[in-house]
């Protein structure tokens, strides 16, 4: 089939490197043709990375789910702490979860990942000492915790402003920022999902802070409730926008809206079509931010899997502790072995490296010479790589990168 003379146009724009405008993005939403809007997008993506596809190993912790806002898509936040099925942690506990993975197979997790509720009763000192307390069990592990809806609450709670949070949790270990919060931006659709936290252009200026002072970010986008394309183009809009103007972002993360146990459990989840279709026209568009995500959790493996064909080149990690998604009903299972992981990649025929937080490379892997379901059954395990991978003799079904494009 040949391309439509609007995304052909776009096409040439894209191999001239010609940035992509709003009307851009809007075509690419209501294309028919699906498949040739991810073929573009994954065109760019090997244009940037080849076949290299990234995950890491974190933790994912949430130390409270108490919440004074009441965003409509929440189903992980209670309002008070007496409340059936609300928590916060001791910091003990919080730090327990890190001890408890020191020994894991293959060494302990890279990265701790906190975000939380916005909690009315807690001093600051408890989250600088969390901080302090993950990096005293592992000074190597790079904490990336509080969303920067987390952190304009703690300016507002605490009457201090943005840099003095920044700094402070820096002193105590914070290393960079997750992406959450974003929702959608424009002004119209946050005010009825989530009226009563962080406004865009205050989620922006966290980030724009955060750069300035040095520290690397991530975004994110919720969708597939009641925004509409138009909104998501104006979201990744106002990304790329911050990205030229700081170079902060690191990694942009659409994330689908899961709709059990909240505000508007009435509305379906997006199809996996919109799940990779956002994926693609997120990649086209932001030209300025080095790696598109597939959070797994969100979109589950098998969907993430098919996005790293669509402009995804980053699958996120391990992550373990996720209940924020599990609240709203994902299908996905709260934890992926680094096995599943380099599987995942290595059965959509890209080559798997393990990340630090900043993208810098651990570890990177084999590809798989043959995809592990050609196999006869009984080959499988033989196929499956072993922990620690660089103890594992080489399997005649794995052949190394470089033998395989040769
Ligand atoms: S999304 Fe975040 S800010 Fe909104 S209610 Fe849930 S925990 Fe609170």
């Amino acid at each position: 089939m040949s391309e439509s003379p609007k995304l052909a146009l776009i096409r040439a724009k894209v191999e001239s490197f010609e940035r992509l405008t709003f009307d851009d993005g809007m075509a690419l939403f209501m294309e028919p043709d699906l498949l040739s809007v991810g073929q573009l997008a994954n065109e760019v993506r090997e244009t940037r990375h080849g076949d290299r596809t990234f995950f890491n190993k974190n933790m994912r912790i949430e130390v409270t789910n108490v919440c004074v806002a009441s965003c409509l898509f929440c189903s992980f936040a209670k309002l008070e702490e007496h409340m059936p099925g609300a928590h916060t942690m001791k910091l003990e506990e919080a730090w327990h979860e890190l001890e408890k993975r020191m020994d894991d197979p293959g060494g302990p997790p890279t990265e701790v990942h906190v975000v939380n509720g916005l909690h009315p009763g807690l001093p600051f000192s408890y989250y600088e000492e969390l901080l302090r307390g993950f990096k005293r069990i592992d000074p190597n592990v790079h904490l990336k915790c509080f969303t920067a809806v987390e952190i304009h609450f703690f300016a507002r709670h605490y009457g201090l402003s943005y840099a003095v949070v920044l700094e402070r949790l820096r002193a105590a270990g914070l290393e960079s920022l997750p992406g959450g919060g974003a929702e959608i931006f424009d002004e119209g659709v946050r005010s009825k999902i989530s009226h009563d936290k962080a406004t865009a252009a205050e989620y922006l200026e966290v980030h724009r802070v955060a750069h300035r002072m040095g520290m690397r970010t991530n975004a994110t986008m919720l969708y597939g409730h009641i925004e509409t394309f138009a909104h998501r183009v104006d979201h990744i809009l106002r990304l790329r926008a911050l990205q030229d103007e700081t170079k902060g972002l690191q990694a942009f993360i659409p994330l689908a809206f899961h709709p059990d146990g909240n505000g508007m459990k009435n509305m379906p989840a997006p199809t996996a079509v919109d799940d990779l279709r956002t994926i693609a026209v997120s990649r086209l568009l932001l030209d300025n931010v080095d790696h598109i995500k597939a959070y797994w959790v969100s979109l589950t493996p098998d969907v993430a899997q098919i996005a790293l064909r669509f402009g995804a080149d980053d699958i996120d990690g391990t992550i373990v502790h996720e209940t924020i998604y599990k609240a709203a009903g994902t299908l996905s299972p709260g934890a992926l072995g680094y096995e599943e992981l380099v599987r995942l990649i290595r059965e959509a025929g890209r080559i798997p490296v393990e990340r630090d937080t900043l993208y810098n490379v651990v570890r990177e892997l084999p590809r798989a010479a043959v995809p592990e379901a050609a196999l006869k059954p009984r080959d499988r395990e033989r196929a499956r790589p072993k922990l620690p991978m660089f103890q594992v003799p080489p399997s005649p079904l794995v052949a190394h990168a470089d033998e395989v494009t040769s």
